[in-house]
């Protein structure tokens, strides 16, 4: 089966979050304070988030991404994965995380039938990525990368957010990182999520990333597959790992934008930056599985052509990409 929108994207990739908790406080996710957590009867149990993911299925999803807060640090997830691989029709299913308890769980994620992991990493340097996390510890992350290859896993794809000042003078060395660790690395644009009437100051746009790139290594272009989504892909010749930009605010973006999210809360949203929202919990107590389906479908349909975040325009209201998956 095949989903299609009213735009003639195909949409094939459901991001699931499991969690809104969080074992880091990233300055661009989440107030220091954390987001106000939800209580356990608001989440959706794994039966709910499993009975989701099979409709999404059913319809036309080929891809799921688990996704939170921090997924790991939910009970049972290991468990709930399984579940997840057995859905006859899932192509790929992914996980992205932290880092920071992967060194303990890649090795049970795998056995699960996780296919790929992404693991968030902004910063090489200790302190700046203390700094950024509100407490992470780096050695850890570096140590679930390579737990993550030792269980079996391809290297897991990087993702930074880049920003202005913070960590724009690393990009380089995590350029070096697709050659030197085999990972790929996708630089994202830092988007305005926790309220920050300053947050241009940070804005670094992808070609910007590619330039500094280029006075280095020569770069030729990657053809995506089918579930890449909008990213633009390059390769540093000889890397094994790809170079990519996700530029979410500065354009490129929506047009191939292949994706519906689904909160912890079972809020399913069509856009990252759409206030527009469906509650599936009415569809899941007691299952609906006809209903879930009806729903999953107008999610589709109704999704926007894009959004208006332009760096030096946009004014936003405060919410945290923890409660929503990123
Ligand atoms: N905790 C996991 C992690 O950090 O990988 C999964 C959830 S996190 C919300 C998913 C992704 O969203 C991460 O790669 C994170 O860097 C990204 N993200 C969060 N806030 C962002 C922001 N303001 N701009 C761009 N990316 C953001
Ligand atoms: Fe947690 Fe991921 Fe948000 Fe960082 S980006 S605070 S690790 S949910």
């Amino acid at each position: 089966m095949n989903l299609t929108d009213t735009f003639n994207r195909q949409i094939n990739y459901l991001r699931l979050s499991v969690t809104d908790r969080c074992n880091m406080r990233c300055f661009y996710c989440m107030p220091a304070e954390g987001v106000q957590n939800i209580g356990h009867d608001a989440v959706l149990s794994y039966e709910e988030l499993q009975l989701i993911a099979e409709s999404a299925v059913s319809l036309g999803i080929e891809k799921i991404r688990i996704t939170g807060g921090e997924p790991t640090v939910r009970a049972g997830i290991v468990q709930f994965m399984a579940g997840l691989a057995a859905i006859p029709g899932l192509r790929h299913l992914a996980l992205t995380t932290n880092g920071q308890l992967l060194e303990k769980m890649a090795s049970e994620l795998y056995q699960a039938g996780v296919q790929r992991l992404n693991v968030s990493l902004d910063s090489l340097n200790p302190q700046t990525f203390h700094k950024i996390t509100r407490g992470g510890d780096l050695t850890k992350v570096l140590a679930g990368l390579d737990a993550a290859v030792d269980a079996g896993f391809p290297p897991p794809k990087i993702n930074i957010v880049i920003m202005r000042g913070i960590n724009d003078a690393e990009i380089l060395d995590f350029a070096e990182l697709t050659r030197s660790r085999g990972n790929s690395v996708r630089f994202i644009e830092y988007m305005p999520a926790v309220k920050d009437d300053g947050w241009q100051r940070l804005c670094f746009p992808g070609e910007e990333v590619l330039q500094r790139i280029r006075e280095r290594y020569s770069l030729e272009s990657v053809n995506k597959g089918n579930f890449a989504g909008p990213s633009q892909d390059f390769r540093i010749p000889g890397a094994t790992g790809s170079i990519g930009i996700i530029t979410a605010v500065s354009g490129h973006f929506c047009s191939d934008c292949n994706r519906i999210r689904v909160t912890a809360r079972g809020q399913a949203k069509g856009c990252l930056f759409s206030d527009e929202k469906t509650d599936l919990a009415p569809f899941l107590r007691p299952p609906d599985r006809e209903g879930l389906a009806k729903v999953l479908q107008e999610i589709v349909q109704s999704k926007p052509e894009g959004h208006g975040i332009r760096c030096g325009e946009y004014s936003h209201s405060n919410f945290s990409m923890a409660q929503i998956g990123g």
